[in-house]
């Protein structure tokens, strides 16, 4: 499990690349990594059948593996789908649940998520869970409805600093070029730091929150110097190793 409360960056590939892109890619942040020592926790989340080749490429590197989802249940009669136990198999550290992208192109529920990240935690997995308003959300002034909703809804059972990082991506804002401003990113980070330490005490102040939406070089210097903001989850620039790159290193 990882230690916090380091920045945490992580590339999520989507249903990107080829095996061959897939490992180039890969060879390319590894020999980054190799370069200089890493001042924050970084993580590559491939398509799933790319996860074995990723991860012969990054085991000598400080570079982590992560998946874009999970199966709620351990095994069974569930096709196509993949257990956390077995994206811990091939050396998952962490799964992402909850991608907006899920919840609109699979009609996951808040339900459904909580029971993904309990998952991951039973197979000794970290989740980061995402959460995040829709335009049509933001636009009716809902936005912290919302992401409360989901976060009392969606978030695993037990909270761990070193097993449990939110990922605050508005759906308006993944893929899209559109960022909130700084003041509106920190309201909601506030808010929903304000709830981990209802919830957990003092020990919420160590649980990750990231934020993703339209993370690029040009923006994540701003980004990751917002109140609460301890990371940012990548898309489409993490897809060129040197956008990426260029990313962890605006680390604080
Ligand atoms: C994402 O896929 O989680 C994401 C934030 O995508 P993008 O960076 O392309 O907006």
């Amino acid at each position: 499990m990882p230690t916090s409360p380091r920045f945490l960056f992580a590339g999520n590939w989507k249903m990107n690349g080829s095996g061959a892109a897939g490992v180039a890619l890969a060879d390319a942040l590894a020999a980054r990594a190799r370069a200089a020592p890493l001042r924050a926790e970084v993580l590559v989340c491939p398509p799933a059948v790319l996860l074995g080749s990723v991860k012969a490429v990054l085991d000598e590197t400080p570079i982590g593996l992560g998946a874009q989802d999970c199966h709620a249940e351990p095994k069974g009669a569930h096709t196509g789908d993949i257990s956390a136990e077995m994206l811990a198999e091939v050396g998952c550290r962490y799964v992402i649940v909850g991608h907006s992208e899920r919840r609109a192109g699979h009609g996951e529920r808040d339900a459904d998520v909580r029971a993904k990240a309990d998952a991951a935690h039973r197979a000794g997995l970290a989740v980061i869970v995402c959460l995040g308003e829709s335009a049509g959300d933001r636009e009716r002034g809902q936005t912290l409805a919302v992401v409360t909703r989901q976060f009392d809804r969606s978030l695993p059972i037990r909270i761990g600093a070193d097993d449990t990082v939110i990922a605050y991506e508005p759906v308006w804002a993944v893929g899209s070029g559109r960022v909130p401003s700084s003041a509106e990113i920190e309201v909601v980070h506030g808010h929903l730091r304000n709830r981990l330490v209802e919830r957990m005490g003092s020990a919420g102040e160590d649980v990750r929150m990231l934020y993703g939406g339209s993370v690029t070089p040009a923006n994540s210097h701003e980004l990751l110097r917002i109140g609460n903001v301890n990371g940012v989850l990548v898309g489409g620039a993490s897809l060129v190793a040197a956008d990426f790159w260029s990313i962890v290193e605006t680390a604080p």
